[in-house]
């Protein structure tokens, strides 16, 4: 079976996958009409599917897929990367920073003075809201769950995680209505850019904390600014922006109300998500149907 490589990092990706799958002829070039499956990410080389005719899967390496889903030359089936690294990064970055702003940790600064009056509230005291319940939203809500957050989630079908009521569709205004911390763990398609309106902002109650992994095209950046220095959102934690890397004279890296992180809440791990490489490239030597396909019409 050969498999063309099309994406950066070949000299840590190809030991990896080969190592996985020996089955694969994992290869940067070939003759097109000689490729069974592509392995794909915008940052490599970039491809023309339509070139590849045999190819019966395209798995990209990136858990976003909006700068490949609407490529009209992609006609295979398009697998997007659900990795247990990828999970565990995310919720070791969203777990992280509901702590740090649910305990106002940075309250305690360095001053000399004995802040002993600031008693920490309980997690359980905590309403924290998660937007999207798909491969990351689902493990991040279980986990802030497992924490003891008072936890709901929300997500187009309203599919529910263990223990979290779930809010569907519709009922994002009462799902946003109860988040004094917000989390955005939805993909970037047609119908989720710009979301988070100034209109949606201002359902959130005073004082809420937003937390940004999804992506920056979820939240309109100018209505983020005006609820910051209206006073209506207390704190912004933002790893995804609009546009990337966020330009240095962007305001959100002088405001003292944004933590800027550099798209790194999670990374596609090669130790494991080599595994699931190899797991599909086997499903389409057997000629099973690949997992984690992404439905085109919804973009995700
Ligand atoms: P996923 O499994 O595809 O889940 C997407 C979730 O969003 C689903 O729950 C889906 O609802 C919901 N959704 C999509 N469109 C919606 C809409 N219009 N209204 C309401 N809910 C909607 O995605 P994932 O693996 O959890 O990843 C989520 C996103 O995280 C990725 O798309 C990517 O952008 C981002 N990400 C960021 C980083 C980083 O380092 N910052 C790393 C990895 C991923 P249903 O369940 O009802 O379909």
């Amino acid at each position: 079976m050969k498999v063309l490589f099309a994406a950066d990092g070949w000299e840590k990706w190809a030991p990896a996958i080969r190592a996985a799958c020996p089955e694969a002829e994992l290869l940067q070039t070939a003759r097109p009409d000689s490729v069974d499956a592509i392995i794909y990410a915008p940052n490599g080389p970039g491809c023309d599917f339509a070139a590849y005719p045999s190819a019966r899967l395209v798995q990209s390496l990136w858990a976003g897929v909006e700068r490949i889903a609407p490529d009209p030359r992609l006609t295979q089936p398009l697998a997007r990367m659900v990795d247990p690294g990828l999970r565990q990064g995310m919720i070791d970055y969203c777990a992280g920073w509901v702590l740090r702003l649910h305990l106002g940790m940075d309250r305690y600064a360095q001053d000399g003075i004995w802040r002993n009056d600031l008693v920490p509230p309980l997690a359980t005291q905590r309403r924290v809201t998660v937007l999207g319940t798909g491969a990351l939203g689902r493990a991040v809500a279980g986990a802030l769950k497992g924490l003891g957050f008072d936890v709901v989630s929300w997500s187009a079908s309203g599919r529910a995680v263990p223990g979290v009521p779930a809010f569907a569709g519709p009922e994002l205004p009462q799902a946003l209505a109860r988040a004094e911390i917000l989390l955005l763990l939805l993909p970037d398609t047609p119908q989720t850019r710009g979301l988070l309106n100034a209109e949606a902002l201002a359902l959130l109650p005073k004082g809420a904390a937003i937390i940004n992994p999804g992506r920056g095209t979820l939240l309109d950046e100018s209505a983020l600014l005006s609820a910051l220095d209206g006073g209506h959102i207390a704190q912004a934690v933002l790893d995804v922006f609009q546009t990337e890397p966020l330009p240095p004279e962007h305001p959100f890296w002088a405001h003292p109300r944004v933590v800027v992180t550099p798209h790194i809440a999670a990374e596609t791990r090669v130790e494991t998500a080599a595994t699931v490489v190899a797991e599909n490239l086997r499903r389409v030597i057997r000629g099973d149907a690949p997992l984690h396909l992404v439905d085109r019409a919804k973009g995700y």
